[in-house]
Formats: C-alpha cells, sequence, structure tokens
C-alpha cells in the first residue's frame, strides 16, 4: 500500500501508463494467506513490481505506449508475466516506454514522455531522460514507486535506461526469457529482463522471469540455474577484457573516468585485466539500425485496424483507406521512420545491399566476442558513451540519439548476456552506468562481476 501511494503521488513523472492498485494489494493478500497456511511465499513472494506496458496484461490494457493499440485490452497473459505472478509478485500498473520500444530517451510515447527523478547539480530544474525504451521502468525504480521492474532489451532498452538512472539491469541471453505475449518490435533480438536497485534482487527476479516456453520457437530449452544462491563478488583467477575500440572519440571524459575506476575496482577484486580487440564494433550500429527496422516493419504489418484496438474509418471508405488512415494516425513518427526504413532494406532491389550485409556484419560481430571469449571471462565497459541527457535535447536528430546506443548493440546483436550496474557519478552528480558482457548461457559471470563493481 505504501509502493501504491507513491505511484499516485510521483504521478509527474509520468512512469506508469495504468496504475492497479488492487493487483498489488491481491498479491500481499495472497502472500499473508500463504504465510499464515505456513506454505512456501514464492521467489517474488508479496514483491509489487511494475510491468513496462509491452508485456500483454489478461484485462489490463496493454499499448506499447502507441495510440494504435489504445483500448486493447489482452485476453491472455505473457509467460514472462505470468511467471512472475505465480512466483508470488503483484504488479502495481504497467509501465509507460518508448512506443513500440524505439527510441532512447522515453519521448517516442504517445502517452508523453517520462521525467527522471534526477537533476543536475547546479543545471537548475532541467528535466532529464529516463533512458529508453524502458524509462518507466528506470524512473519507478529510481524514485522507488516499485522495487524491481520487467524491462526489455532490444538493443540496450535495458541497460541504457538502468544507467541514466542509477540503477541495475539485465539483459540475460538471448532465448532465455519467453517472448511470448510480449509486443514484438524485433524478434531476433528482443528480451526482457528485470531491472531493479542491485545485482542480488536482479538474479532474484530474472529466475522468476525466465525458462523454457514451447510457445516461443526461439525459447532456450535449458534449466534455469540458481543465480541467487551462486552470487560470489571474489574476482580471484578471473580474466576481464577490456576491448580496446570502445575508447572512442565523443566518449564523456566522466565516463572514461569511471571505466579506469571500474577496472581498478576489478583488480582490487583479484581479476586479471586483458586487453582484447573487437574489430568490427564500428559497423554494429549501422548493421543494427538495418535489422530492427527491418524486422519491425514486418512485425508492425499486423496492426491494420482490424484485429486491435484503433480502428479509423473515415466515411465511405474502403479497406483500404481504413487501413491507411488507422496507420497514420495510431503511430508515432519514430514508429513510422523505421517501417520506413525496414520496408525500404527488405525491398527487392536493396536487399542483397543492406539486409543482407547487415546479416553478414552481425555474423562478423558475433565471431569478434568468440574470439574476444577465447581470452576473457566478461567483458567490462562503459555502458553509454554519456550521462542522462536532457529531455528535447536530441529529439531533432535520429541519428544523434542513435548513437547513445553505440556500446549496447554489439551484445544484443550477438544474442549475448550484458548487464549495467551503477558505477559513481559525473561532474554534474548524475549516475554512470559499466556493462558487463558475458559469454552466451553465462548470466553467473555476469552477476559476479556486476556484484563486484556494486
Ligand atoms: N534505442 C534502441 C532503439 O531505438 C534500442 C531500443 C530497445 O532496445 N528496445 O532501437
Amino acid at each position: 500500500e505504501a509502493f501504491n501511494a507513491n505511484v499516485a503521488a510521483a504521478s509527474s513523472l509520468n512512469a506508469f501508463i495504468v496504475a492497479t492498485p488492487e493487483a498489488a494489494v491481491d498479491a500481499a493478500k495472497a502472500v499473508d494467506a500463504k504465510r499464515a497456511a505456513g506454505e512456501p511465499l514464492g521467489k517474488m513472494g508479496g514483491v509489487p513490481i511494475g510491468m513496462k506496458d509491452l508485456f500483454a496484461t489478461k484485462g489490463v490494457q496493454t499499448t506499447a505506449a502507441s495510440h494504435i493499440l489504445e483500448g486493447f485490452t489482452p485476453q491472455y497473459e505473457s509467460t514472462v508475466s505470468q511467471k512472475l505472478w505465480d512466483a508470488g509478485a503483484g504488479m502495481l500498473g504497467k509501465l509507460n516506454l518508448d512506443q513500440f520500444a524505439m527510441g532512447s530517451s522515453n519521448e517516442t510515447s504517445y502517452f508523453g514522455n517520462v521525467i527522471s527523478p534526477w537533476r543536475r547539480k547546479d543545471g537548475g530544474n532541467a528535466a532529464l531522460a529516463p533512458g529508453g525504451s524502458s524509462g518507466g521502468s528506470s524512473a519507478a525504480v529510481a524514485a522507488r514507486l516499485a522495487p524491481a521492474a520487467t524491462g526489455t532489451d532490444t538493443g540496450g532498452s535495458i541497460r541504457q535506461p538502468a544507467a541514466f538512472t542509477g540503477i541495475t539491469g539485465i539483459k540475460p541471453t538471448y532465448g532465455r526469457c519467453s517472448r511470448w505475449g510480449v509486443v514484438a518490435f524485433a524478434s531476433s533480438l528482443d528480451q526482457a529482463g528485470p531491472m531493479a536497485r542491485d545485482t542480488r534482487d536482479c538474479a532474484i527476479m530474472l529466475e522468476a522471469m525466465a525458462g523454457f516456453d514451447p510457445k516461443d520457437a526461439t525459447s532456450l530449452d535449458m534449466p534455469v540455474p540458481e543465480w541467487e544462491a551462486g552470487l560470489n563478488p571474489d574476482m580471484t583467477g578471473k580474466r576481464i577484457g577490456i576491448p580496446r575500440e570502445y575508447r572512442m572519440d565523443g566518449m564523456d571524459e566522466d565516463v572514461a573516468k569511471s571505466w579506469d575506476e571500474g577496472i581498478a575496482w576489478m583488480k582490487d577484486a583479484g581479476a586479471e585485466i586483458v586487453d582484447i580487440s573487437l574489430p568490427h564494433t564500428k559497423y554494429a550500429l549501422p548493421a543494427y539500425y538495418i535489422i530492427a527496422p527491418a524486422e519491425a516493419s514486418s512485425n508492425l504489418a499486423r496492426y491494420d485496424g482490424v484485429r486491435y484496438g484503433l480502428r479509423d474509418l473515415p466515411d465511405g471508405a474502403g479497406l483500404q483507406d481504413m487501413y491507411a488512415a488507422t496507420r497514420a494516425d495510431g503511430f508515432g513518427p519514430e514508429v513510422k521512420r523505421r517501417i520506413m526504413i525496414g520496408t525500404y532494406v527488405l525491398s527487392a532491389g536493396f536487399y542483397d545491399a543492406y539486409y543482407n550485409q547487415a546479416q553478414k556484419i552481425r555474423t562478423l560481430i558475433a565471431q569478434d566476442f568468440a574470439k574476444a571469449f577465447g581470452q576473457c571471462d566478461v567483458i567490462l565497459a562503459p555502458t553509454c558513451p554519456t550521462a542522462a541527457f536532457a529531455l528535447g535535447e536530441k529529439t531533432s536528430d535520429p541519428l544523434a540519439m542513435y548513437l547513445n546506443d553505440v556500446f549496447a548493440v554489439p551484445a544484443s546483436l550477438a544474442g549475448l548476456p550484458a548487464m549495467s550496474v551503477p558505477a559513481g557519478m559525473n561532474r554534474e552528480g548524475l549516475p554512470l552506468g559499466l556493462q558487463i558482457i558475458g559469454k552466451a548461457f553465462d548470466e553467473q559471470g555476469v552477476l559476479n562481476a556486476g556484484l563486484a563493481i556494486e
């Protein structure tokens, strides 16, 4: 109830699209009843969480922060959210996000931008971006409106908002968490994961979220390890790879400093530091911004005004007019931009020049990582090249916005587990994040390294 009150009191952050206070209270009551009956409470027993509004929730509006899905109430529950409820968690509400998870600042939401609870030390009261696309999740956890929240990460959407708001978030290996019932952005990249205050909470929540699901054809058929029980911050004998190519121009001085500090902390924890090379890093961002829109343009074809949410039916209109009117009205500008890029790179004349090339680069990037992991156990790098930027600062320049993902997308393209942990502050008093990238299926190694830093 205290969390419900916080959610109501902090409505100015615009972190929630819908609050569901009864659901959180019901879960707490269910846990009380279990406790009275001497039954096990579940891994997430009684914990109220925020649910990114990309997860379908039965009987509760699910919008992906798009006008085109406004009023859509699913008849089914996503696998990940169902697993969380089965583990005893309760839902505080549906969290705001970038429209269809496309964005890095939460400014593409149809329901208005989210405001980060952070302010610059001497920056007056300028409102800052909470990161994106899981910006409602990051703001809610950072502002203590929820102890934890779900996120999804296609090209950084868990890690970048976690870094911007001083919280912890992990994107597991592709396939760990079921995509069933998660509104699709780019299916070969989309992964759900937890966002919480620290590494231990992330480990607990990820255990509840992960697991094989026959309803998702790319779900990993592997047992879920006991990550929480396996947590160990001792880095003795561990080799930490420092990728040379991530020391790039445009990296903020304070970010470089926090990276060096992280390296020193790792040494203190007993690790050996090794210099590694990921030579195709500079092609990752362009490849991502071909592959992700290509898949998005295909996934979004289902929003035609017939099956879900919005339908605009002008007077005397035929079927084609209805499609066109609904889409023109329902999709925001960033979503339209991605659909156009996606259909262009997939079109017969340009497929080989763009889409095929991007797929080849994706393979080279995965090979870079495979080689590097011959020399190290985990990789340490910044999560983003800068701390949080101001709202409005990058909205007129999509390329500047995309550049913020430069350190996040390589691990996404390779399907690897990657995490952001808080690592100090910049001169303006804003949080910075460090990223740990691990081998496929080695969430444990990633979490342990995160614990060593935190
Ligand atoms: N910011 C990136 C994009 O706009 C990543 C988004 C995400 O991971 N969902 O595509």
